[in-house]
């Protein structure tokens, strides 16, 4: 069998979880497996290098950003690498330059093109142990690139699916996928299995427990996941096409706190003015959900949209350099704001999940701001100091109930 087995930056944190983990992979080799490692950097380093960073230049070139950050990564395969060596096991760490991991050029946001798969199987074939960066790639110009946070789980997908793998296996700090964040919810409850739709949804608004491109990638390439702990052998979660019909009327809520709200003030009552705005922003990727439009009075309207906080500032500048062409009287943006979401596949068959959710909402007291719905999610956005406990109320009714 040839196995990917991916460890997140609390799984390799320290010394000694670094040997647990370089355990855990050498047991699957002396059983004659085939094992490829990804890792995360140890424990919260990306964000102690992306407070260096602004320390020395508050708004650093992309491009630097990620020089510094694959830093991160190449620090803990090498590390693990010296742990097997140390336990007597032949190993070898690679990063996304060695192996060569093709991406986009997009600095903090490269999407993986191909994967070249030559190296790992040399390196298989002489018997070695292969650990790998996870987050990082290299694009046209042999530079550098990261994924976007979180994204050593998209790396592990995207090797399992170049190397056909057997087994693809996502160790983490909690034991599976949860029906919320277990941390946040403490009755939540571990699923045996999701298929990839209701897991894209969840990844996308706000369970970071994978990362969205990740679970995207699984669904196109049929790579199935296995979500589990790093600590202990309890049995995970799988992602997987289709999945046994639970009487679960919805999988999971999330809640991402990382949203912000732009207003688009007075803009004319005209055809064309939306597609000016989000050609304006589609052309710059910057990613927009939850859309409102009002409905016009006296001639003009108000297009109000959420997008993630780091994008505000290149939003405002975007928008405001465009103002006359949009027809905006001005614009506005609140970092104050959580989307908080249902998702659930069971939700296309049964009506008013909605009205339950809104319920639910209402009963805490939580005022709603905007409402999103597509066939397997229903989305609220609301102030941000309400978002954990609406989620609580939302999970009890769906889950406890
Ligand atoms: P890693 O470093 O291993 O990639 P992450 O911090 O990225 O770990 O993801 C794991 C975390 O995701 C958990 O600690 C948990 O708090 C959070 N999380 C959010 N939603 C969920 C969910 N539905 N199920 C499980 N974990 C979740
Ligand atoms: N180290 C990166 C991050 O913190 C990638 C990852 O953990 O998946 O976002
Ligand atoms: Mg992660």
């Amino acid at each position: 069998m040839l196995i990917v087995k991916k460890f997140g930056g609390s799984s390799v944190a320290d010394k000694e979880r670094i040997y647990h983990v370089a355990q855990r992979c050498i047991e699957d080799y002396r059983k004659g497996n085939d094992v490829v490692v990804v890792l995360s950097a140890m424990g919260d380093t990306t964000d102690q290098l992306i407070a260096k960073a602004k320390e020395i230049n508050p708004n650093p070139s992309k491009r630097e950003m990620d020089m510094l950050l694959a830093t991160g990564e190449q620090t803990s395969v090498a590390l693990m690498s010296m742990a097997m060596g140390a336990m007597g096991i032949p190993s070898v760490s690679l990063n996304a330059y060695q192996v060569t991991m093709h991406t986009s050029s997009a600095y903090g946001n490269a999407r993986f093109k191909r994967i070249d798969t030559e190296r790992i199987w040399h390196e298989l074939d002489s018997r070695k142990l292969v650990v790998v960066t996870g987050f990082q790639g290299v694009n046209k110009y042999d530079d550098l690139t990261t994924l976007g946070r979180g994204g050593s789980d998209t790396t592990a997908v995207a090797l399992a699916a170049a190397l056909k793998a057997d087994a693809c296996e996502i160790y983490t700090d909690v034991e599976g996928i949860y029906t919320a964040d277990p941390r946040v919810v403490p009755n939540a409850r571990k699923l045996k299995e999701i298929t990839y739709e209701e897991m894209l949804e969840l990844a996308t608004l706000g369970a970071r427990v994978l990362h969205n491109r990740s679970v995207e990638m699984a669904k196109k390439y049929g790579v199935q996941l296995v979500v589990r702990s790093s600590l202990n052998t309890a049995e995970g979660t799988i992602v997987k096409e289709e999945v046994d019909v639970e009487s679960m009327l919805i999988s999971g809520v999330a809640v991402d706190k990382n949203t912000a709200r732009i207003a688009v003030i007075g803009v004319k009552d005209t055809p064309g003015t939306a597609f000016k705005i989000f050609n304006i922003l589609g052309k710059h990727n910057i990613n927009v959900d939850i859309i409102i439009q009002s409905i016009g009075r006296e001639g003009t309207k108000d297009i109000s949209f959420t997008v993630a906080r780091e994008d505000v500032e290149e939003v405002l500048a975007l928008l405001n350099e465009h103002k006359s062409r949009i027809t905006a009287q001005h614009i506005e943006s609140d970092m104050t704001v959580a989307k908080v979401s249902v998702v659930g596949a069971g939700m296309q068959s049964n009506p008013g999940v909605a009205a339950k959710m809104f319920e639910a909402i209402y009963n805490a007291g939580i005022n709603i701001r905007m409402i999103a719905t597509s066939e397997i999610r229903v989305t609220v956005l609301l102030d941000e100091v309400d978002a954990d406990k609406a989620m609580r109320a939302v999970h009890n009714r769906f889950i406890e109930d």
